[in-house]
């Protein structure tokens, strides 16, 4: 795709999205607030489903794989023994000429040259003095005129607890990424289930992060939602696991029903010094391949920094063989916002129709569409179509996610389910009152056909399963 119609796609995306009611600017009364948005009303709907299918593939259909739900603010010790104080950074520069602040790394990327996430500020210098001339300023595109890089923590501080004048010396973080919640709960997730080696524990929260370029839409928020889990298992099974997971979790994709030409997968060749391995599932976003979700070997360092920092044994005794070790971890790690960006940009499908007009349709697969039914009267005005709908409205609610819709004309309702990606429109018309029949239109073939009443949650079932 070329540059125009990249920008052209992700315009249309954003302008959706707020018509719709999916995503809203935060404060937007107020000018906005950086990097920050809302779900909306049928965003929140679609975020919700992308986080039960997660839930349902890694915990339910898996019997060793349990759940949690850690608390935000966790022991500022936490923080220091993860290597978050001292190394969660990203290296900061400023544009001479616009005075926008971008991430190095970034820029570097841009051009093709691939900095280590742990490089000094000596080192990642070097790199942006040696490549300087061909960098440029993504806002202004002006070429070499950028200040020294300087590392930026991205944790994200509050005063929690902390009544002294000088909080700051000593804060309580908002938590930059879930899984420090599962490693410090790992002992008593142990204790109180039956689970052995190997098993997972998985979660999903909001995490915090003081990113230094905030755009690309929700892709990069300063408030975002993590579902990951992680696996704890022996060291001479890790790297077997590892490979299934990655098999796994690519497949979760496809059953999400992600075009499979939309993935990728991204090696890092520069892994941190605990890593054995690391790849990123990539998808195709509007401004081109980025991390979706990134699948880590982190060998035995998380519970090993732990147990140093809080003095707690956090090893495993095999119950069989007696053997005593620290487990080692797999990690998958996605975003909730990242998810919903890849599955309104795959669903998002404009279409020329044969009377020369074009529709916008979101082509969700049915188990992620917010709304499953809409229910409408053929005219607003006619008391008996509107209770028969009303009727057949309330005895489907229970069951799905359902809209009453008689705004407008029949052909705009349409047009407006579409473009919240509706997958059946039901309508009760003059031939309902005659012989309990109503029509329902499919949004991907626009076929409709008639269904009676009786039998509508039968249908309903075989079409949503
Ligand atoms: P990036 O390199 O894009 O900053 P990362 O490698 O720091 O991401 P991780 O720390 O591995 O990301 O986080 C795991 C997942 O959480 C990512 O794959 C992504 O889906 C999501 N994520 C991370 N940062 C953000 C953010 N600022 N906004 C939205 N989602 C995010």
């Amino acid at each position: 795709m070329s540059d125009k119609k990249e920008s052209n796609k992700m315009e249309k995306i954003v302008g959706w999205a707020k018509r719709r009611g999916f995503v809203f600017p935060s404060s937007e009364i107020y000018g906005g607030f950086g990097a920050v948005y809302d779900f909306g009303p049928y965003g929140v709907e679609l975020a919700k489903n992308i986080k039960e299918n997660w839930w349902k593939v890694m915990v339910q259909e898996n019997e060793n794989i349990i759940g949690l739900d850690s608390s935000i603010f966790m022991h500022p010790k936490v923080w220091e023994a993860s290597g978050h104080v001292s190394g969660f950074s990203d290296p900061l520069a400023e544009c001479k000429q616009c005075h926008s602040r971008l991430r190095v790394d970034h820029l570097l990327e841009d051009i093709g040259v691939f900095a280590d996430e742990k490089m000094s500020d000596e080192e990642i210098n070097k790199l942006l003095d040696e490549n300087r001339d061909e960098i440029k300023c993504p806002k202004c595109g002006t070429k070499g005129q950028f200040s020294k890089a300087k590392s930026f923590n991205l944790l994200v501080k509050s005063n929690l607890g902390n009544f002294t004048e000088d909080w700051n010396k000593e804060p309580a973080y908002l938590r930059g990424e879930t899984c420090q919640g599962i490693y410090i709960n790992f002992k008593n997730v142990l204790d109180s289930t039956r689970q052995k080696i190997p098993f997972g524990i998985a979660q999903i929260g909001k995490a915090f992060r003081n990113e230094i370029t905030a755009r690309q839409f929700i892709f990069r928020k300063r408030e975002f939602e993590q579902m990951e889990f992680q696996y704890f298992v022996h060291p001479n099974e890790a790297m077997k696991s590892y490979e299934e997971w990655r098999e796994r979790r690519w497949q979760y994709y496809l059953d999400l029903g992600i075009k499979e030409e939309n993935l990728k997968w991204h090696k890092h060749e520069n892994l941190v010094f605990y890593a054995k391995a690391a790849w990123d599932i990539d998808y195709n976003f509007p401004f081109g391949f980025k991390e979706l979700e990134g699948i880590h070997y982190r060998t035995d360092y998380d519970l090993t920094q732990h147990s140093k920092f809080s003095g707690k044994d956090l090893s495993y005794r095999n119950p069989q063989t007696n053997e005593k070790y620290i487990p080692h971890i797999l990690e998958a790690s996605v975003g909730v916002d990242r998810t919903f960006l890849a599955v309104i940009t795959d669903a998002y499908t404009e279409e020329k129709l044969e009377d020369g007009n074009k529709r916008v349709m979101m082509k969700f697969p049915k188990k992620l569409a917010p709304i499953k039914v809409a229910i409408s009267p053929l005219l607003k005005n006619k008391p008996e179509l509107v209770t028969k709908a009303r009727e057949i409205y309330n005895s489907l609610k229970s069951q799905y996610m359902c809209e009453f819709d008689d705004n407008g004309n029949i052909g705009k309702r349409y047009r407006r389910q579409d473009e919240i990606g509706t997958p059946y429109c039901l309508t009760v018309d003059f031939e309902t009152l005659e012989n309990d029949t109503v029509t329902i239109r499919d949004r991907d073939t626009m076929v409709q056909e008639r269904v009676k009443v009786e039998k509508l949650e039968e249908f309903l079932k075989n079409k949503l399963k």
